[in-house]
């Protein structure tokens, strides 16, 4: 487990990002048996109550959920459509696991002390693009009152931009960055191929929120180079069940 040197300063939440320790979290029904086992294993050992956790139908857009109270059917459904179709999470609700899943895409755990609000993000390029993660700052700021001068942004474990080959996608992506992120190093080249630095990108997102560069924290751990313990997209050609779990429970 990886956990958050800024967040681990705060006795009142519990933060960590899981990988494939546990076994497949994912969903999938004919296993659900194991999977729900492999759950309740993750939660004992991260300390949070398995009925406390939100999960979502992360669907790579900008939806923020303001989440009150915890659906404990959520903890052991293996059926994605029950979930609502949201990439962000925020409450000032204590008792609530927000859990966000991925592989490769970058987590981010929000934390704000004074207001002991949080928040929990899905990151990947297309969200990343749409600026989900400073979207949530400002829900949180609308419905927590937070300033954003003493919330803590922390990114999970996360391809990193070595291994983040952009070349063969035709989606417009090098081009997109550039244009949003200029005067960066967020796309570069090297060797006539093409990366992208989604840390990089979503650490500039939050700069331009007025956070403070001491109030950000990102793993040195790339899912994709050791995806032996971590879920990775990438590296894995065949989809399966193990997810990367990062999650923040504000007791
Ligand atoms: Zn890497």
């Amino acid at each position: 487990m990886w956990k958050s040197k800024i967040l681990n300063q705060f006795p009142e939440i519990v933060h960590g990002c899981v990988g494939k320790k546990y076994g497949p979290i994912g969903f999938i029904p004919e296993q659900h048996k194991l999977i729900v086992k492999n759950r309740e294993n993750l939660a004992q050992a991260c300390m949070f109550p398995l009925d406390s956790m939100r999960i979502l139908r992360q669907v790579h857009g900008t939806q923020i959920l303001r989440v009150t109270h915890p659906v404990p059917t959520q903890a052991t459904t293996t059926d994605t459509q029950i979930l609502p179709a949201a990439d962000a999470m925020v409450s000032n609700t204590c008792g609530i696991t927000l859990i966000i899943r991925t592989a490769d895409c970058v987590p981010i755990l929000l934390y704000d002390p004074k207001e002991k609000a949080v928040g929990a993000v899905h990151a990947g390029w297309k969200g990343t693009l749409h600026n989900v993660v400073g979207k949530t700052i400002s829900e949180m700021r609308k419905a927590f009152n937070i300033d954003p001068t003493s919330l803590n942004v922390v990114m999970g474990p996360a391809i990193c931009s070595r291994h983040y080959d952009i070349t063969t996608c035709d989606d417009g992506r090098y081009d997109l960055f550039n244009e949003r992120f200029p005067n960066s190093k967020v796309v570069y080249s090297n060797k006539e191929r093409l990366f992208l630095d989604l840390f990089e990108s979503n650490k500039i997102l939050c700069l331009e929120q007025g956070i403070q560069q001491n109030h950000i924290e990102q793993s040195i751990i790339c899912t994709f180079e050791e995806s032996g313990q971590w879920a990775s997209y990438r590296a894995n050609k065949e989809r399966d069940a193990y997810q990367n779990w990062s999650f923040i429970y504000l007791k």
